[in-house]
């Protein structure tokens, strides 16, 4: 049987799990969300996806209807209620029902949902041999207009870039930010090893903050890498030893050819698979 969805407080069949055509949420994009994973029953990094989703929140002045506590506890109970383990699990929150016109203060209660399911980004073998990717034309969202940092239900910039990706024949792109700096891929973010030391870009680049991100720095760091967060060009991503990617639902993907140029030796490098591994054992051991 389907898992049930949280819907406003109420586990409900899946196709029950309806929303009006009058959300903005739908009309506008005007809403947060968050993309979380539980591993063997636990949900990983709880705590920072919940309070992620409240500064998203904050960002577009919209108010949760739940405190963050049960927020964390309606996460929890969905999983144990569908008896899932392992799932990808997707909160959203809109504005709500409103009338057409973007007013958001014409929509008096948010719609929220929880759906615990199955997520396969890329297929094992690209875990085992790298992904290839390209750099997107579209850049990424300007800081000054929706930050990125905000995990918004306006996707857009992101789908337009995919597009570019899977019309290149691959699956995933780099984006670069108003002033040409690396920012991240459509849904993940970037890390390049380049003599032995470690890089990512930093937020001020303009991208999410993610929290596989955040979870790689402290595994770098605490195996004594030398890590630095520091504005990258395209041509940094071209002559670095080995890249890869990071998200909740990608977990760490290897990058071996970005733009058609190798990437080191064209396989997966040895500090990827060395993060990848401690990443694993946190979230599986
Ligand atoms: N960047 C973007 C644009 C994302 O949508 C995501 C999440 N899918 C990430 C980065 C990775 O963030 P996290 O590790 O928190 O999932």
């Amino acid at each position: 049987m389907a898992p049930k969805v949280w819907l406003n407080g109420e586990l409900v069949e899946r196709d029950r799990a309806v929303i009006t055509v009058f959300d903005h949420g739908l009309l506008y994009g005007d809403g947060v969300f968050e993309g979380i994973r539980s591993y063997n029953g636990r949900v990983f990094r709880l705590e920072k996806h919940v309070r992620r989703l409240f500064d998203s929140a904050n960002g577009i002045r919209l108010e949760i209807p739940l405190t963050p506590q049960a927020v964390g506890d309606a996460v929890v109970g969905t999983l144990q209620a569908n008896g899932m383990k392992d799932a990808y699990i997707r909160v959203v929150v809109t504005r709500g029902e409103g009338t057409l016109g973007l007013d958001p203060n014409r929509c008096p209660k948010p719609n929220m949902f929880i759906i615990t399911d199955k997520i396969v980004l890329y297929p094992q073998e690209l875990y085992e041999n790298g992904l290839e990717i390209i750099t997107a034309s579209t850049m990424r969202n300007h800081p000054n207009a929706v930050n990125p940092r905000l995990k918004s239900l306006n996707y857009l910039n992101n789908i337009l870039a995919k597009i570019e990706a899977i019309d290149a024949g691959t699956l995933e792109a780099v984006m670069l930010n108003h002033l040409g700096y690396v920012a991240e891929c459509t849904g993940d973010n970037i890390f390049i090893v380049r003599d032995g030391r470690l890089f990512t870009p930093p937020i001020a680049a303009g991208i999410l903050e993610g929290i596989t991100r955040d979870e790689i720095l402290d595994i770098a760091r605490a195996a004594r890498l030398e890590v630095r967060e520091e504005n990258l060009t395209r041509q940094d991503l071209y002559v670095a030893d080995e890249c890869f990617l990071t998200g909740t639902a990608a977990e760490v993907v290897p990058v071996v050819r970005i733009d058609k140029r190798t990437i080191g030796s064209g396989k997966p490098g040895p500090v990827t698979k060395r993060l990848a591994e401690e990443f694993h054992r946190r979230t599986r051991g």
